[in-house]
């Protein structure tokens, strides 16, 4: 009895964090739980040595030869002797006397034999003989030969057409034999010549035959079911002996015994079945010989439960054993279950103790009406051989198939525990490569907590108020210092405007003159070391001033514009603010700010620190100051002069009539918003060009003045009007998750590439009006979650979808591009001013 196991795993595990594998593995084993080791025609079909040469010559014989060059051995299917005439032929003469003639091969043992090969002379091109039909007798002794028939009862096969081309015949049903002959059906004055091959594998099950009862016929609704071992290849006398048939061809019946999975055979074709009014004692009685006593442990019954048609499991089997002349006197009796529900057919194990036999007897007790088995297969251990005992001193020899049985085990369970290796293995890659990516998913963002929380200097020293929140992890790494340290903004050396107030400061202006190129140079890197010192006043003092001090008491109040983290930032005149500007700030009305105005009292926005401000605050409101110092560029919002030499703080900026452009989009056309993002475009090319990252790039960080002149600001903070557009990290820091780069939010890596994305969701927000928060239907949360689809990058990240206005090139050729995974693969701002530049033309 075979069970075949078809396993089929699929694995598909989504990563929580970055690796999406799907990995389906399918494995099909047919599995033997029985010594006979997979004995399925569906796997049983190895060539068994023709061609390749294991069957030796001497195992070849045949009835007659045609000559010596087409002796036996040369009937090798696809083998080339180069001495030969290019197959077995047999003699012409021979054959014409009536005789049969056949190419015989001894396979040295028991084969479950399931196709046969054959092919005829070719002998490159000079033969050209082949039998277009043969037969096929078999033997499992040498002295009893049975002639194949198939199913349907027919012996003769069809062959060659060719002499070169093998053909291929399964074998339904299979053949369990050691000798099997090739027999050319032919017309005798016809030369045929062959060259064969045999497939399938070792027959290990030991049963060399059974014998059992003729099986009846039952009449089911009108219907004939005829349940005889047809197949039954032993001796026919008043009780067929020593033969192999349906119970051991390898395939069992189905549950309604009256269909076959064999194609146009009659009902009941896969049983063999008996009704009990012919057995007064009820009980059938199988004889199974094998071939040497063998230790038994189970015998699996495949039977018919079709209760409703009187069809039954054997209630009781009882099992003889013989290892001598004589059958023992005490038998194994098992009662299996009796199932009265399920209908389907099914193997009965019957265990058997381990009890040692050549020979077993199984009587089995009638359930119902009727008893109806397909199959039957028996488990064994070692053989036994006790010549003491037995007084068999034959058996004492060693037996090839004896340790095969063990051997072949062994493999079957070396087989299986190696497929559940490899599955196991591949699960544990999977899992491993998920726990990896989720630890590393954590790392990350431990590193960005840890860096933000260091970076807050903990709430100890803060003592000040809590409504500041520092937005960025403003580590140099980050900025990579070495790259920023290049360039200068186009101002000379000392100072934004070359004249004496800027000119280098204590130290001469180190900080944005003299790089290591030659040239004049401006990063971030400056800046962060002058915060390095001590915050406040006198550290500004300490580095080079960039703008001057205003004197506060030429500030009037006009109207407070809005307010930020720092605190309110009002609109003021500034009496006198021309003596404090540069000849380039004098142009600042050409470029759209509000704030030059001739001789009188100038209009100014003046943002205030918060009293309450931490250091922390402080230090971030200077930071910007002294970015701001630095920047010219008629899309950055333009500092004018400062108010720092005594509390609270101010820094007084270029007035944008027009509020921030998150507000200000509303009424605009798509041209104009265009025009607006060019801006911002031209603003952040600007700052690229500098090595500069702004990190918090988005419309409520970008103002609007007269004429719908964009200035990009806020180059540093978060403002409490927009609080929901950042997300808190464990109640300390806050980001702007929804305009940030997976990388920014994963791995705190901040660039131009990252910028870019930020342009991106930007150019989306003035596509959409600000109308929508980008992500609007997701919650923080899941915009994380978002992001590491980003980084797994299995095609389940969500995008910003194409505002309705937004025409398909500009959100395939430009918003999806920014949003690319890989930052290199984001164009610059170089490219997408010039991109946008051309399509405004
Ligand atoms: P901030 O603290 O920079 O985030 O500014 C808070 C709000 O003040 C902004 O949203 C603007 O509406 C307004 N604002 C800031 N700076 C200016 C400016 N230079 N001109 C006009 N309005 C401004």
């Amino acid at each position: 009895m075979c069970v075949c196991v078809c396993v089929c795993v699929c694995v598909c595990v989504v990563c929580g964090v970055c690796v999406c594998v799907c990995v389906c593995v399918c494995v099909c084993v047919c599995v033997c739980a029985c010594v006979r080791a997979c004995v399925r025609a569906c796997v049983c079909r190895y060539p068994l040595g023709m061609s390749g040469g294991q069957i030796l010559d001497e195992d070849i014989t045949a009835s007659s030869q045609w000559s010596e060059s087409t002796a036996p051995r040369f009937g090798r299917l696809d083998f080339d002797h180069g001495d030969g005439d290019g197959a077995w032929c047999p003699d012409v003469a021979a054959a014409a006397d009536g005789r049969r003639q056949y190419l015989q091969v001894d396979l040295r043992s028991l084969h479950f034999l399931t196709l046969v090969g054959t092919q005829g002379r070719h002998a490159d091109g000079m033969g050209n003989e082949f039998a277009q039909r043969y037969r096929i007798h078999y033997s499992r002794d040498d002295a009893h030969w049975v002639g194949w028939r198939d199913r349907k009862g027919q012996p003769v096969i069809e062959g060659n057409r060719n002499p070169y081309e093998a053909v291929l015949k399964d074998l339904e049903p299979p053949i369990i034999a050691r000798y099997v002959r090739f027999m050319p059906v032919t017309d005798h004055s016809m030369i045929v010549c062959m060259r064969v091959e045999l497939y399938g594998c070792q027959w290990l099950d030991g049963l060399m035959g059974y014998s059992a009862p003729e099986g009846h016929q039952m009449i089911y609704r009108g219907l004939d079911v005829f349940l005889n071992d047809s197949v039954y290849d032993g001796v026919a006398a008043d009780r067929p002996t020593k033969g192999l048939g349906l119970l051991t061809d390898g395939a069992w019946g189905l549950d309604d015994f009256l269909h076959s999975p064999i194609y146009g055979v009659w009902p009941g074709y896969d049983y063999v079945g008996w009704t009990n009014r012919s057995f007064p004692r009820g009980y059938v009685e199988i004889v199974f010989d094998f071939d040497h006593v063998r230790t038994f442990t189970s015998m699996k019954v495949h039977c018919s439960n079709m209760f409703s048609r009187g069809v039954r499991l054997f209630r009781q089997a009882s099992c003889f054993f013989r290892s001598e002349a004589e059958w023992e006197g005490d038998p194994v009796v098992f009662l299996p279950p009796a199932d009265r529900v399920s209908q389907g057919a099914r193997f009965v194990t019957v265990p058997l103790g381990e009890r040692t036999a050549s020979s077993i007897r199984c009587r089995l007790h009638f359930g119902d009406l009727w008893m109806l088995i397909s199959e039957v297969a028996f488990q064994s251990g070692s053989a036994v051989y006790n010549t003491s005992l037995r007084g068999h001193p034959t058996n004492a020899l060693p037996d090839p198939t004896h340790k095969v049985d063990d051997s072949n085990t062994r493999i079957l369970i070396g087989c299986l525990v190696a497929i559940i290796a490899i599955l196991s293995a591949i699960i544990v890659i999977i899992l491993w490569k998920q726990v990896w990516q989720k630890l590393l998913e954590k790392a990350s963002r431990r590193m960005l907590d840890d860096e933000l929380t260091a970076r807050l200097g903990g709430g100890g020293d803060s003592g000040g108020s809590s409504t500041y929140e520092r937005i960025f992890p403003l580590s140099a790494d980050y900025q990579e210092p070495s790259r920023l340290i290049r360039k200068l903004p186009e101002f000379p050396a000392g100072g934004p405007d070359g004249g004496p107030h800027y000119a280098g400061g204590p130290d001469g202006g180190p900080h944005y003159a003299g790089g290591p190129d030659g040239g004049p140079h401006y990063a971030e890197a400056d800046i962060i070391s002058l915060l390095d010192g001590p915050p406040g006043a006198s550290s500004l003092a300490a580095g080079p001033p960039a703008v001057k001090e205003f004197p506060r008491d030429r500030l009037s109040f006009r109207e407070k514009l809005g307010e930020g983290q720092f605190g309110e930032v009002h609109l003021c005149e500034a009496e006198g603010m021309q003596d404090f500007l540069d000849e380039d700030a004098s142009e600042g009305r050409s470029h759209g700010g509000g704030w030059s105005h001739g001789g009188g009292p100038l209009l100014v926005a003046v943002k205030t620190l918060r009293e309450d401000a931490n250091k922390n605050a402080r230090n971030d409101f200077l930071k910007e100051i002294r970015i701001l110092s630095r920047l010219r560029d008629p899309n950055i919002v333009r500092l004018l002069a400062v108010c720092v030499d005594s509390d609270p703080l101010c820094m007084i900026t270029e007035y944008m009539e027009n509020g921030d452009l998150n507000q200000y989009l509303h009424t605009l056309h798509y041209a104009q918003l265009m025009s607006m993002v060019l801006q911002v475009a031209a603003g952040m090319r600007y700052l690229s060009s500098l090595n500069f990252v702004h990190r918090d790039l988005a419309t409520r960080n970008c103002l609007v003045g007269a004429s719908c002149t964009i200035k990009i600001a806020d180059f540093g903070m978060s403002r409490n009007l927009y609080r929901g557009d950042y997300y808190r990290i464990q109640g300390r820091a806050v980001l702007p998750i929804r305009w940030m780069a997976w990388e920014s939010i994963l791995l705190g890596k901040f660039t131009a590439a990252s910028d870019v994305w930020a342009f991106g969701v930007t150019l989306w927000e003035v596509l959409t009006l600000c109308q929508q928060q980008p992500y609007g239907a997701l919650t923080d949360e899941q915009v994380i979650e978002n992001t590491g689809e980003f980084f797994r990058d299995q095609g389940k990240q969500v995008y910003l979808p194409k505002p309705a206005s937004c025409p398909d090139d500009v959100y395939t050729d430009l918003m999806l591009r920014c949003w690319r995974r890989n930052a290199n693969q984001r164009p610059g701002f170089q490219e997408i001013h010039r991109h946008l530049l051309d399509n405004a033309a």
